[in-house]
């Protein structure tokens, strides 16, 4: 059997669509506007098929792993606050997860330092510019934008605490993981990969030193934060990343407390204004939902108290979001009315 067909038949045998329900642990909630389990289910599926053959976007090329990466794989992912897990193509193929470890990263920070300290050494206003941009920098009053662009991301690296590099990145991917659930790991040849084109990001450091807003030795904060892109996660594990967001920072398979419920707020304030770069506007303005794109082709949104969809489906848009995944959360935050700001996804008729 050639790569192709072994494609095939995998895809018959996941197909129908795997839904897990599993025992809810103590602390996941059902809210009482959650869709039920059979719209859920509907929906997810009718965007899968709606969307699987979409072509359109291409691969990110400017780190090479990642142009070389299948851009047929598709994958989807939805789990619920109570823990229900409902999946769809490839979602066991362990992808980048890229700037969406930012996310991750700025909770972490504000676990260590509050949020009074990240908002002031950070700060949480959008660029509008490309999220690698050199001009934002120069431009912005915070010179650090905010966490989700690369430059605020670099900074907000650099205020994890740790005696030295190794530690700092080991406590940054054992938090990760708590919030996944599941162990992850890093892609060593997706590091790799990076860490030897990662000039932009290296120049970015220095800007910031020039600015005094990196607050740690700027070139190992650009390694540690090259890492953090380069942790591995398969679509399941981003969804169950989302939902911990949406479960007030309760892991709802595991039941573990692992983002403090007052820094919540912060950070999906953070995802609506920048998640998706300089095209979140439009994305607040169509779907309504806090959500994190990285160049690895994965999306993640979260409809708070309720659920989290992630995506995976490489080729990606002008501004660095996965085509496919956008078309899909869409499609499925519209169906299931997740939209945070339609009256009716929060209880009002
Ligand atoms: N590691 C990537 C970079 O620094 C992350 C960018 C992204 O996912 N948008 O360029």
């Amino acid at each position: 059997m050639n790569r192709v067909q072994l494609r095939i038949a995998l895809t018959l045998t996941l197909l129908p669509a795997i839904f897990v329900p599993v025992r809810l642990s103590a602390q996941a909630q059902r809210s009482p506007v959650a869709p039920r389990r059979e719209q859920v289910e509907t929906v997810v599926r009718q965007a899968y098929e709606r969307f699987k053959n979409d072509t359109s976007g291409k691969n990110a090329d400017y780190i090479p792993y990642l142009a070389q990466v299948d851009s047929k794989l598709f994958g989807v992912a939805l789990v619920s606050t109570d823990n229900q897990v409902f999946t769809l193509g490839d979602v066991g193929y362990a992808f980048s997860i890229q700037s969406i470890s930012k996310v991750f990263t700025l909770a972490l920070a504000m676990e260590e330092l509050g949020p009074d300290q990240v908002f002031q050494r950070i700060g949480a206003e959008p660029t509008g510019r490309a999220f690698n941009s050199v001009s934002a920098v120069v431009d912005m009053p915070t010179h650090t934008g905010n966490a989700l662009v690369n430059a605020g991301a670099i900074a907000t690296t650099s205020l994890i605490s740790g005696k030295d590099a190794d530690e700092k990145w080991s406590k940054i991917l054992a938090f990760y993981s708590k919030v996944a659930g599941e162990k992850l790991t890093l892609i060593e040849d997706v590091y790799k990969s990076e860490a030897a084109t990662n000039t932009g990001n290296k120049a970015l450091s220095m800007l910031l030193a020039k600015y005094e807003r990196i607050y740690a030795d700027p070139f190992e904060s650009v390694d540690i934060y090259t890492k953090q892109c380069s942790v591995g996660v398969n679509a399941t594990q981003l969804a169950r990343m989302g939902a911990t967001l949406a479960n007030n920072g309760v892991n709802p398979a595991t039941g573990e407390h692992v983002i403090k419920p007052e820094d919540i707020p912060h950070i999906l304030a953070t995802m609506t204004m920048a998640g998706l770069y300089d095209s979140s506007g439009g994305w607040a303005w169509h779907v309504g939902l806090p959500a994190k794109s990285g160049v690895g082709g994965g999306i993640v949104a979260v409809a708070p108290g309720k659920g989290a969809i992630a995506v995976f489906a490489p080729r990606l848009d002008e501004a660095g979001n996965s085509v496919k995944a956008q078309k899909v959360i869409e499609y499925v935050a519209n169906g299931l009315d997740y939209n945070l700001y339609s009256p009716t996804s929060v209880g009002l008729k």
